[in-house]
């Protein structure tokens, strides 16, 4: 057994933990959880527990059902809204094949993967996310609109609204569990907020926000409220982004860094933008995975209108420019080590390991190929006419689920960082969810035609 294993055991003792849960992702996402004691805890460090993989989103088809389950101690964390004695702790889990190998479709994998070429590379990986989501009164199952908690925008300070202690209790209970937030503040729509985890290496990243989501929902319900990561709940207000800075570090060197360089970019930077540019439609199925999440992309309002408000439309990256798909922000000339991207077409529903593997994936490929860093775009890219963007050639992210699929189906990228089984499982499930929505006939059509027809 190694020293972390040892301190987990050695800390079930002492803090009287008698649950253990052992987290892990399913293929779109979802949390799964199983619950050990902590007799049976040495027995999964040394070989895993088996459950039945068929039972899970992509995991395996019936006849190779068998699955394993093996806890990483480094993620060891007491649950804080569990905290009264006897009390339960959590760790993530690999995915394992019988034989030992690790799963195909663990999207855990698929990033440790992801990772692991950046690093033969050179490189790892940092990443932060700004996550909006939205705090509700109800969640109504009919289909009808939500109760936004609060009527507040873009950095209201709500004293004494639900949205305000939420905050304050979701931020206490994330740094009890080890996850730095960096800010927080009300956004733009009535009962949207967001909050911004400090950068990690990306697989720290993604168990936070799998983490994060969890602690959402867990401190809403403990006021009486809901939490949600729908991409776009409401028609009239914007939807929830998760924004992703990024950088690569070559040792403790920002790879991103060029001091001198036009806005700091190294040559580095520049082709890691080429390489997100290029495949962005490829991977958008995966940072945007559901239909409701074009609505989001696509669904500007108000003043802000544009195509998208504040959620990127097009393909095209620039200098703190927010209609932009990669932005770079301001730079401090003192801070090298902080240059970084912002990825902001990702969304607040999308499975952070799948995700974070496709940007690094087109990312990695613009070094690996030597792409050229296009123009960058100054202009609000919104107010361009359609023949203004051609002529800079500037293209539109997928518009539905449908064209997204129909990109990714193409990407040879995408079947390499997916990995064969994810990549057929992702298109197959996605294709079914297109197919149930197209033919399904919808609110709105029945309001606006029924009478009129
Ligand atoms: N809610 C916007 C989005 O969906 C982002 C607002 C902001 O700039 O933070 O991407
Ligand atoms: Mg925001
Ligand atoms: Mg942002």
């Amino acid at each position: 057994m190694d020293r972390q294993q040892e301190f987990v055991l050695r800390t079930l003792e002492e803090r009287d933990i008698r649950f253990i849960r052992l987290w892990f992702t399913d293929v779109l996402g979802f949390l799964k959880s199983v619950a050990v004691a902590p007799a049976e805890l040495e027995g999964a460090f040394a070989e895993g527990i088996g459950f039945d993989g068929s039972a899970i989103q992509g995991f395996a088809r019936v006849y190779e059902a068998d699955m394993i389950a093996k806890p990483d101690p480094a993620t060891f964390q007491v649950l804080p809204w569990r905290a009264e004695s006897p009390g339960t702790a959590r760790m993530f889990c690999d995915i394992l094949m019988p034989d030992g190998t690790p799963s195909f479709a663990d999207p855990r994998y698929v990033l440790k993967r992801a990772l692991g070429k950046a690093a033969d590379l050179g490189f790892t990986f940092y990443t932060h996310p700004e996550i909006e989501f939205f705090l509700l009164k109800n969640l109504p199952e009919d289909g009808t609109e939500p109760e936004p908690v609060d009527a507040g925008g873009y950095f209201d300070h709500t004293p004494h609204s639900a949205a305000h202690d939420f905050r304050r209790n979701a931020i206490m209970m994330l740094e009890a569990m080890g996850i730095s937030v960096e800010f927080s503040h009300h956004e733009g729509a009535p009962g949207q907020q967001e909050i911004d985890l400090r950068y990690a290496d990306a697989l720290t990243t993604a168990d936070n926000i799998m983490t994060f989501r969890l602690v959402m929902k867990e401190v809403a319900l403990e006021q009486g409220v809901w939490a949600s990561f729908m991409p776009k709940p409401f028609t009239e207000h914007p939807g929830s982004g998760m924004h992703t800075h990024m950088s690569l570090f070559e040792g403790d060197r920002n790879a991103f860094y060029e001091p001198g360089a036009e806005y700091q970019l190294s040559k580095v930077a520049r082709a890691f933008i080429a390489g997100l540019l290029r495949h962005a439609a490829e991977i958008t199925a995966v940072t945007n995975q559901f239909v409701n999440s074009y609505k989001r992309l696509w669904g500007g309002v108000g003043a802000s209108a544009g195509a998208g408000g504040e959620a990127p439309s097009y393909i095209c990256w620039g200098h703190n420019n927010r209609s932009a798909l990669v932005r770079v922000p301001m730079y401090k000339p003192q801070k090298g080590h902080s240059t970084r991207i912002e990825f902001r077409s990702v969304d607040t529903a999308a499975n952070p390991y799948l995700a974070f593997a496709a940007i690094l994936g087109a990312g990695l490929k613009g070094i690996e190929e030597g792409y050229e860093l296009p123009p960058g775009a100054e202009d609000d890219v919104w107010a361009l006419t359609p023949a203004e963007r051609r002529a800079l050639g500037i293209k539109p992210l997928p518009q539905s689920l449908d064209e997204a699929i129909a990109a990714m189906e193409q990407s040879e990228l995408m079947a390499d960082v997916l990995g064969e089984h994810v990549f057929d499982f992702f298109l197959r499930n996605k294709r079914a969810e297109w197919e149930e929505y197209r033919r399904h006939v919808t609110e709105y059509e029945r309001k606006r035609y029924i009478a009129v027809l």
